[in-house]
């Protein structure tokens, strides 16, 4: 019997390295009409502080998501037997005019989001996160997030601007796009300006959970804890590949020493399974900085993890 839905493209139809490099291999399509979940890139990296080159992300990470399988052999979720799904391709932004690619962006998502598809971003600077929660909370409403980075994103301001890839969750608290008491921002570390500096998002009720907290452990039970306080909530899952340690995921524009490691990744993922989702992104992936591939290899892995715990995903049991 024909699959009614999209499959990705087997490495027994064409090779591995061959065909055109969608994500995962999948058809694509202009819209998002019909599609329960799709993937869409989001090249720029114009609020990045640091090193640049993340607006090479989403192309890099389509390229190396040319190994991925479509079954997952871990939890036996089965995105393509149950969900419609395709590679949207990616929203134009205006290189030039990071303001101006923010309202690209917003207008982008809700493009999809209309169509009742969940949206998985690929990045991009962070920056980006915010006018998608700009689209998300028109229709969702507040939202929570699971928040994965080494950084806070928190800042009012950098360099005096408003709109940087520092400043993101900072906006989106001030709009009321996010419950601070439903956010947890997990594996933040590295060197602050001052001691205070996870002082005002744990004020304002954000739950930071520091990497320290997460060394040498499984998340598995702290993701059980914030799904218990999250419930049934719209939520949001945004993933900074700089949470991981630079020994996995050297490629991205601000690295910190002592992060997570891949399979606390897939912990953190898997563990978002039951969460009702609405979206959810990839960001900060630099492949100029990327010399092995493999920062691009995880992007792509992570973002299929995503994929197979977005609502109405079937399980086989294994
Ligand atoms: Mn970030
Ligand atoms: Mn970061």
């Amino acid at each position: 019997m024909a699959n009614k839905f999209n499959q990705p493209l087997g490495g027994n139809d064409m090779p591995r390295f061959g065909g055109p490099a969608t994500m995962m291999r999948l058809p694509t399509q202009k819209t998002a009409q019909g599609l329960d979940a799709c993937f869409v890139g989001i090249p720029m990296d114009i609020g990045t502080s640091n090193r640049s080159g993340t607006r090479h992300g989403p192309r890099q990470i389509r390229a190396e998501s040319c190994m991925l399988r479509p079954f997952n052999m871990a939890t036996g979720a089965a995105p393509f037997d149950s969900i419609q799904v395709a590679d949207v391709g990616d929203i134009a932004t205006n290189t030039f005019d990071l303001k101006k690619s923010v309202k690209l962006i917003e207008a982008g998502i809700a493009r999809i989001i209309k169509h009742d598809c969940i949206p998985l971003s690929i990045g991009g600077d962070h920056t980006m996160t915010l006018p998608i929660l700009r689209a998300i909370a028109k229709k969702h409403g507040p939202v929570a997030m699971v928040h994965v980075d080494a950084h806070l994103d928190i800042n009012d301001e950098m360099f005096g601007e408003k709109i940087a890839h520092g400043t993101p969750f900072r906006r989106a608290l001030e709009e009321g796009l996010i419950i601070p008491q439903k956010v947890f921002q997990i594996g933040i570390r590295g060197t602050g300006y001052s001691p205070e500096d996870y002082a005002w998002p744990r004020s304002q009720g954000f739950n930071v959970i520091q990497a320290e907290e997460c060394w040498h452990k499984s998340l598995t039970p702290l993701m059980k804890d914030i799904r218990e306080k999250i419930g049934n909530h719209p939520t949001y899952l945004t993933y900074d590949i700089d949470s991981l340690d630079p020994s996995f995921a050297p490629g991205t524009g601000t690295a910190e020493i002592g992060g997570l490691t891949t399979m606390q990744a897939l912990e953190i993922i898997r563990g978002c399974r039951g969460l009702n989702l609405v979206g959810c992104d990839l960001v900060e992936v630099s492949p100029p900085y990327d010399t092995s591939g493999n920062t691009a290899l995880i992007g792509a892995n992570l973002l299929f993890e995503q994929l197979c715990v977005l609502p109405g995903v079937a399980y086989i049991d294994l």
